[in-house]
Parts: structure tokens; C-alpha cells; sequence
């Protein structure tokens, strides 16, 4: 266990108010107390360290939902190493949880690939905690297949299907909610609560609206790879702004979706509605260049993934840069805006009542914040696994 932690004098976003100053004490790897104002007296515990976060914003740790890979490794790898390599650069982005993210490729690949999240699950030293599985494709419509592999691309297949679920791996799962073999498999993972998200879909206003009654609850990369709203065919995009039990994930990184529209989705959304993710791939983290995706070749210029076609093939976001841009974006306060980076994530994968959230008794999952939304310390389960104070 890590030694416990006290951080005070900070700007502290609680899950009922934010209090300037506010501390918080980290013990045995949970938060043990909260509040605001100065600290009790904790002079009887010399064993305490203490951090001095001179009004820095204290934020629960991010937890990013739909992330690939980065610094030269992705989830399709099936590598234990790879997975913590990535651990250990979200963590530098303040991300304290992850879903390691797969993507359309033959079942064998999936499962592989779910097969090595076990040996990684939980708690990565000096990196982020590997939460679980996010299942991205293959049972997407080819019609929105981005940078998923089109050919690949097939109807849900149960039996398939249930041997990645099968692993117990497996949160959340994000098909096209248009076809009816899908929407089995949509029933089977609302049976085995894992969350499911529309995502690579042509799907109809109404046509979401089915699957949101048999539980669909959340949209993957809101307004990317989904039917566009028309004000007479409000699409996948319209459904999203419209059905209060939609969640929206975003890509707050100003290349995928234009500000404005960022703006537009929190505000039809409220921020409890969205959810910041990086779909960040392999190269996130590395130098601009070229570089292999899979069996394609990609390039890396200005901060974009592109295929030679020019198409996006995930991003280079972090975490932290994604708050950064949609406060820009908005306008907002993190008072307001806090919970797009972590509680609505926890939530959507039905781990709030441990995660999410500044609160005594859940993980001591924590990230300061600079004025300017860089990332100054993290903290994963009370151990703190980055530190960037002495550079300020
Ligand atoms: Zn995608």
C-alpha cells in the first residue's frame, strides 16, 4: 500500500460543490475524507505525505472509455507490455482508468487481444488502472466505417460474440443498433450488464430510438462515422441530442469535430450527458511522421491520424488536451464540466460507486490540474504514479 497521502490548499471539485480551498486525505488506496477549508490536525501522523497544491485544481482522475493505444502499442497487440507501456502514458495525461479499446478485426484477433487485458487488469504500476475491455467493431455497417477495416466488417454473430464476453473482460460494446442480428447481441450484453454503444452507424432517429428501449444507452464519437442530423431526418446525430438516456462520447480534440459542435452537444446534453475519450491510437505519444496502422500506412501531421485516402484513423489526444479544448469550447467552468472527464465514464460502465467522483470511500483516484488544465500530479489508487510540480 502506499503511504497516505493529505493534499491541500486545493481547488477541490467535489461531487456537491467546488470549495477553494479544499483537502483530501488518501488512505490505504481509497479517499478517507474530504472537505472543505484547511485540513484537520493530522500532526500525530508523521507518516502522512503531504502536497501543497497552492489553489491547483483537484479533479477525480480521468478515466478514458475508448482509447486504442499509444507510444507505439495498441490494444490488437495482445501485449501485456504494450497495455502497460499505455498505461503509463495516460497516466501522464492524468487518466487513472482505461478501457483498453479493440477494434474490427477476425474473432481469433479479439480475442487474443482480451485474453492479454486479463494478466493487466486492475491496478498497473506507475501508469493508469486497466479497467476492462471496450469491444469497437466488427459488427458496425460498413456504410460509416471510418478507418475500421470495411472488409472485415460483418452482422453480430452470437456465438462469437459470446466468447469475448465470455472472458469477463468485457464493459462495453459498441455495434451498429440498425440490424437485427445486432440488436440480439445488444439484449445478450444488457443480460450480462455490459454497456452498449451505437457506433459506425447509419442508424435512423427511430431506429435508435428501438434499441434505446432494449437498452442502448450511450454513442460512440458523437458525429463521427454516424448519419448526420437533417432537420427532417434527425439521424443518429438527432438522437443523440434528443434521448435524455444517450450519453454521448466526444473527441474533444478540434479536428474530428469543430468546436461549435462540441458546444452544441453540451448544451443540448448538459455535462452530465457527454464523455470525454481520445480514440487515440498507436502513434499518440510518438514524433509526426509516417507510420504503419495494422497492415495500412498512416501519417501524422498537425496532430491528425490520416489514411492515404485523407481519412481520420484515430487521434493523438490526450485526456488532459480534450478538457482543455472543450472548456474553450464552451465556455464553461470545470464546476460545470468536471464530470465529462470522469463520473459519466464511471457511470456509463457502472462503476460510480467506485470511481467518478471526490468522495470518502471510493479509489483515491486523483488529478491537479494547472490553471491552464495541464497535468501537474496523478494519483492512481493513492500512489502517485506522475509528478510535474517541481517544473512549474
Ligand atoms: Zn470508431
Amino acid at each position: 500500500m502506499p503511504p497516505a497521502l493529505l493534499i491541500h490548499n486545493a481547488h477541490l471539485y467535489s461531487a456537491v460543490a467546488d470549495w477553494q480551498p479544499g483537502w483530501l486525505l488518501a488512505e490505504g488506496g481509497r479517499i478517507a475524507g474530504v472537505g472543505p477549508g484547511q485540513p484537520p490536525d493530522f500532526a500525530g501522523r508523521p507518516d502522512l505525505r503531504r502536497i501543497d497544491a497552492a489553489g491547483l485544481d483537484l479533479l477525480p482522475g480521468f478515466i478514458d472509455l475508448h482509447v486504442h493505444g499509444a507510444v507505439g502499442h495498441e490494444a490488437m497487440d495482445a501485449e501485456p507490455d504494450g497495455l502497460r507501456a499505455m498505461a503509463r502514458f495516460y497516466a501522464r495525461h492524468g487518466v487513472t482508468g482505461f478501457l483498453a479499446t479493440t477494434w474490427t478485426a477476425s474473432g481469433d484477433a479479439i480475442l487474443r487481444a482480451l485474453h492479454a487485458i486479463r494478466p493487466t487488469l486492475g491496478l498497473v504500476p506507475g501508469g493508469a488502472a486497466l479497467l476492462g475491455a471496450h469491444i469497437e467493431g466488427p459488427y458496425l455497417n460498413p456504410a460509416r466505417c471510418g478507418a475500421q477495416d470495411a472488409r472485415l466488417i460483418r452482422r453480430a454473430d452470437l456465438n462469437e460474440a459470446r466468447g469475448w464476453l465470455d472472458t469477463g473482460m468485457v464493459r462495453l460494446l459498441a455495434l451498429a443498433p440498425e440490424f437485427d442480428d445486432n440488436l440480439m447481441l445488444l439484449d445478450e450484453c444488457v443480460r450480462r450488464d455490459v454497456a452498449v454503444s451505437a457506433a459506425h452507424t447509419d442508424a435512423s432517429y427511430e431506429q435508435v430510438q428501438a434499441a434505446v428501449a432494449r437498452g442502448l444507452r450511450q454513442a460512440t464519437h458523437t458525429f463521427n462515422a454516424m448519419r448526420p442530423f437533417g432537420h427532417r431526418d434527425p439521424g443518429t446525430v438527432g438522437a443523440v441530442l434528443a434521448l435524455p438516456e444517450i450519453t454521448g462520447e466526444l473527441i474533444a480534440d478540434n479536428i474530428h469535430v469543430h468546436p461549435a459542435a462540441m458546444k452544441i452537444l453540451v448544451d443540448a446534453k448538459g455535462p452530465s450527458g457527454v464523455i470525454l475519450i481520445t480514440d487515440a491510437v498507436r502513434v499518440a505519444g510518438l514524433p509526426e511522421g509516417e507510420y504503419r496502422l495494422d497492415d495500412r500506412l498512416v501519417t501524422v501531421r498537425d496532430g491528425a491520424v490520416r489514411l492515404p485516402n485523407g481519412g481520420l484513423a484515430g487521434s493523438t489526444l490526450t485526456l488532459d488536451r480534450g478538457l482543455r479544448n472543450l472548456r474553450l469550447a464552451t465556455g464553461r467552468p470545470l464546476a460545470e464540466l468536471w464530470p465529462t472527464s470522469s463520473l459519466n465514464a464511471a457511470r456509463a460502465i457502472g462503476l460510480a460507486a467506485s470511481k467518478g467522483s471526490l468522495e470518502a470511500g471510493k479509489d483515491a483516484d486523483l488529478v491537479l490540474l494547472d490553471p491552464e488544465g495541464h497535468v501537474c500530479v496523478t494519483v492512481v489508487g493513492g500512489e502517485v504514479v506522475y509528478e510535474a510540480l517541481a517544473t512549474r
